[in-house]
């Protein structure tokens, strides 16, 4: 249900479209479009409500609206052609976090009854183990993005692993119309232009759909050489992936009396490993990474407090990984890097090593090359909405890096498994992962707390996908967190609350928010602004939309500019002391606890 007005009198829809083609909050590919999405909303199921031309945030909302998409259809009238039998509208491989996000940011009215999921358990649930029981951000960055959690938290409140893994798992199970709790083996882009995806369930079998979403996080773990199944280490099954070790060992044979020694071996890929062995009273022989790859602290982190304090760990770095070699030491295991023995007598190295990629790795990638549509690779799914744009920066900013699609668009990655694909060109020309530090990575980054480095981490996948999806809570009314938000959910939540507050004043907030985000004080607030900041913001806020109310005073620039300047100047001055926060979470926990 929408009803149109213009100054309380009855306007016309495309009286409507017009107003919003001006905000141009509608992508350019989308504005085709305007006028029927209007129709949806006018005899679909959707009570959107009225919209006055008058009321400039209305007209807004609804331009939001409409770019968000996946607006539900009228049931009569004409609809559109239907899939073909036995075919799903979309296939979801994987049925981690990312799928969930994905499937949460399609919003409440979406119709699932064409989708399906295959994939297996949540990996936070059992895989990675509970010797470390915590995801090392904190809930208000990590939960579903329709739950709009906005509750400050301290390092002492990460989100517990299995408790997280298992939410996101619920989300799969109350959306999918269907989860094949399976593995695909193989994707494949048919003839009739349909995809048919294998899996095995006590013998082959297959399914159809027309567009796929590829959420299945990371290929093989890359071993060591000498813990392949061909090593003639006598003592390979001493040679163990980290998930292996934190799942299995680091309690269960935690040293009681005599020492136990351990190595691990890879830098941040690694890193929960060592915190796990240094927790459970492990002793660290060495913990053995590159020159070129030394491990990056993130803000806000407890590994460099007790009971851990990494940084003391026996850190051994070489330079050429040809030269480290691990063999037997009686019933245990020694590691030499040339002729210097690193460590002996070690129970267990542990590697930590980084993963394939899961749809090319050399032995049983799934995507087939029919897949590609005839390009050499998928190409890098940018935001070309403007979400981690600014209004006040426009065509100066590199667009944000999301995913990746073939040319067609109806085969996406997403989530880890966007992180371990190599489809950006690197200086040599060569096809090799996004780096970090990309500048279409750091174009999103810009957006987040100070602790997100990569492309597959939690808070940076929710931003990707609720870009993707053109996704705003439906609380966005009542609340949005100024820490994650992007420049979309700021701009509906200051519509919606503060309508009266100017447009000039509301783009040089945004602008500001995101400014200081990545200023001097991102490291500071690895989780996000603290309880004070957010009643600050929402009081300035407050008092600014009261001096424009009934239209007592003009906005002007230099106003906008000052105003926000000031706020940005009173957030930094209200902002911790270095270290400060994770002092102050951590004094909430007990050592033991940590
Ligand atoms: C050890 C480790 C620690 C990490 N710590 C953090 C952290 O503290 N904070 C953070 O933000 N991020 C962390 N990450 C990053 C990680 O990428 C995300 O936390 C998150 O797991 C990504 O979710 P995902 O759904 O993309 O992939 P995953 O969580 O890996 O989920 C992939 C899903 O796909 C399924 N699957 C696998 N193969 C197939 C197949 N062939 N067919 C169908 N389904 C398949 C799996 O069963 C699983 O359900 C960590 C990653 C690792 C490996």
């Amino acid at each position: 249900m929408l009803v149109i007005k213009n100054k309380g009198q009855p306007a016309t829809l495309t009286q409507l479209a017009r107003a919003i083609e001006r905000t141009g909050i509608v992508p350019l590919n989308k504005q085709h479009r305007i006028k029927v999405e209007l129709r949806y909303l006018q005899q679909g199921p959707e009570r959107f409500g009225e919209v006055d031309l008058d009321n400039a945030q209305q007209v807004e909302l609804a331009a939001y609206r409409i770019a968000r998409g996946q607006i539900p259809r009228p049931i009569s009238g004409r609809q559109a052609p239907s899939r073909a039998p036995g075919v799903y509208a979309l296939a979801i491989i994987g049925s981690g976090t990312t799928a969930a996000y994905y499937l949460d940011t399609l919003g409440p009215a979406h119709d699932h009854s064409g989708t399906i999921v295959i994939g297996q358990q949540n990996p936070w649930i059992h895989k990675r183990g509970q010797g470390i029981s915590y995801i090392n951000h904190t809930w208000r960055q990590v939960a579903m993005p329709s739950t709009n959690t906005r509750e400050y938290g301290g390092n002492e409140s990460f989100a517990n692993r299995a408790e997280f893994g298992r939410m996101a798992e619920a989300v799969v199970s109350r959306r999918a119309g269907r989860w094949v709790k399976s593995s695909a083996t193989r994707i494949e882009k048919l003839r009739e232009g349909v995809y048919r995806i294998s899996y095995n369930d006590r013998g082959p079998k297959s399914f159809k759909a027309e567009k796929v979403v590829f959420t299945a996080g990371a290929g093989s773990i890359r071993k060591p050489p000498e813990a392949e199944e061909n090593s003639t280490v006598r003592n390979r099954s001493r040679i163990i992936d980290m998930d292996t070790f934190i799942r299995d060992k680091a309690v269960q044979e935690k040293p009681r009396g005599a020492a136990k020694r351990v190595v691990v071996w890879g830098s941040n890929a690694a890193i929960d490993a060592v915190a796990a062995a240094k927790k459970h009273g492990w002793t660290i022989a060495a913990w053995l990474y590159s020159r070129d790859g030394q491990p990056a602290w993130l803000p806000g982190t407890r590994y460099l407090s007790e009971p851990y304090k990494l940084q003391e760990v026996h850190q051994h770095v070489y330079t050429d990984r040809r030269r480290l070699k691990i063999q037997d030491s009686g019933g245990l295991l020694k590691v030499l890097d040339g002729a210097d023995i690193v460590a002996d007598t070690v129970d267990y190295v542990v590697y930590g090593l980084g993963s394939e990629d899961l749809l090319t790795q050399r032995q049983g990638g799934v995507m087939d090359p029919s897949v590609l549509e005839g390009q050499q690779a998928l190409s890098p799914i940018l935001d070309t909405s403007g979400v981690f744009g600014n209004a006040l920066e426009q065509g100066r900013q590199a667009q944000a890096f999301l995913g990746w699609q073939n040319a067609s668009g109806t085969f996406q990655v997403f989530g880890l498994a966007a992180e371990n694909y190599a489809g950006a060109v690197d200086p040599r020309g060569n096809l090799a992962r996004i780096a970090p530090t990309d500048p279409r990575v750091m174009a999103l980054k810009q957006w987040l707390s100070g602790d997100v480095l990569t492309v597959g981490q939690l808070t940076y996948i929710r931003s990707a996908l609720r870009a993707v999806n053109h996704f705003v809570p439906g609380s966005i009314e009542h609340g949005v967190d100024y820490s994650h938000a992007d420049a979309n959910a700021l701009r509906v939540h200051l519509a919606a609350r503060y309508p009266e507050l100017p447009e000039l004043h509301a783009s040089w907030f945004i602008r500001m928010i995101k400014r200081i985000r990545v200023g001097s004080i991102q490291t500071r607030l690895p989780h996000g602004f603290t309880e004070q900041q957010v009643n600050h913001i929402e009081e300035q806020l407050r008092a600014k939309q009261e001096e424009f109310r009934g239209r007592r005073k003009q906005p002007t620039n230099i106003d906008a500019v000052n105003w926000q300047w000031q706020l940005a100047q009173a957030l930094i001055e209200l902002t911790p002391a270095p270290g400060e926060e994770v002092a102050e979470g951590l004094s909430k926990l007990r050592v033991e606890d940590r």
